[in-house]
């Protein structure tokens, strides 16, 4: 089978700064990546406002139209793009690499993998029977449904911070519930909230429960103390759970060598995994910096390590790669 499809030099799985930056730079070296962007491509930044820390935007620019950017830029080197979310991949140390979107099975030479990262939920009742009806994880997409209301925000790292200060533009009553007293929040993030006068800190707290009222949305909040076990109601109509993000290699983590917590390991300095041929990007790996910018630059990296890969690997049995040559059948082109 795999001697009669097209076999691509590289596919990318992801769509968000990192999966973008190797399409980029795979196409400019003629490599003619195929990215599988996932159904909602842009990743973590379609669900951001302004960006205001990525280098070369002066005056800031809008997430969404950031990735929008970004993804033409691939395009205009001749990057191939899918627009879903494949169901299967199964990697190979050094062979073809297969992936699958239903039926349908794509053969690479390289993959970059690049999936991202996505909240970490709380894992109590009503939160995701709530969702979409009080209880969210994204300030930035629901925080303006939530004006002159009273709302919490769960979690004391810098994303909760700045859910924080977003919701509180349209929330009359804000209170970020941690369940330390200290907050992990950078200095500068935890000043910005505390000055905002309709923002109230509360710890050492967790939500133990969502409740709805009687129209079918949340309520209230059963916050359990975390030092005395004793439990309280706080009403609240809306509750952004920011409390960190789960790596989405599930997809390969049977298959790769991964950490405790699912990031994807790869050599120091280096986007190679275990397997040879299989780099990891972006926030699928990164659990310390998580910025567009070294999502970016770490998708820089893949694409120059699945670069020379291709050149430096014989061919292999498996593949029977053909240095410079065509394959006997090529796949259907993707829009
Ligand atoms: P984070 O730094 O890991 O913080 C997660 C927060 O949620 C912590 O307060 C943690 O409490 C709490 N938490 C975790 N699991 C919990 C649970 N099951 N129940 C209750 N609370 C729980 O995650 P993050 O805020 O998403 O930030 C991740 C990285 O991105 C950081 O490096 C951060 O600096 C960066 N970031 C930067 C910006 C910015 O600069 N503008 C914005 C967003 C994120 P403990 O402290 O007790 O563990």
């Amino acid at each position: 089978m795999a001697d009669e499809k097209k076999i691509e030099n590289v596919i990318v799985v992801g769509g968000g700064p990192a999966g973008y930056t190797a399409a980029l730079y795979t196409a400019r070296a003629n490599l003619e990546p195929l990215v599988f962007e996932g159904f909602q491509w842009g990743g973590q930044l379609q669900n951001t406002t302004d960006v205001e820390n990525y280098p070369g935007y002066a005056e800031g620019i809008m997430g969404p139209e950031m990735m929008t950017q970004f993804r033409a830029q691939a395009e205009r080197f001749g990057t191939r793009f899918v627009t879903d979310d494949i169901d299967r991949i199964e990697l190979s140390d050094g062979g073809v690499q297969r992936v699958f979107l239903g039926d349908e099975e794509h053969l690479a030479k390289t993959v970059i993998l690049a999936m991202g990262a996505e909240p970490r939920r709380l894992g109590v009742p009503g939160e995701m029977e709530l969702s979409g009806r009080g209880v969210s994880t994204c300030g930035v997409c629901d925080g303006a449904f939530f004006k002159g209301k009273k709302v919490i925000v769960v979690g004391g790292g810098d994303s909760a911070m700045e859910d924080a200060i977003f919701v509180s533009k349209f929330a009359d009553d804000l209170t970020i519930v941690n369940r330390r007293d200290e907050l992990r929040a950078s200095q500068i993030m935890q000043e910005r909230a505390r000055e905002r006068e309709n923002i109230a800190v509360r710890t050492p707290f967790v939500p133990e429960e969502f409740v709805a009222g009687e129209d079918g949305s949340l309520d209230h909040v059963r916050l359990r103390n975390a030092e005395t076990g004793e439990s309280e109601d706080f009403a609240a109509e809306g509750a952004f759970v920011a409390i960190g993000h789960i790596p989405k290699s599930e997809i390969v983590a049977d298959q790769i060598d991964t950490d405790e917590d699912g990031y994807i390991r790869t050599q120091p300095s280096s986007t190679k995994t275990n397997l040879a041929g299989v780099f990891a990007v972006g926030d699928v790996v990164d659990r310390t910096y998580r910025q567009a910018v070294t999502a970016a630059g770490t998708g820089c990296m893949g694409a120059l390590d699945a670069e020379w890969y291709l050149r430096d690997t014989p061919p292999s049995p498996e593949a029977h790669w053909m240095p410079g040559g065509e394959p006997t059948e090529v796949a259907p082109k993707i829009a």
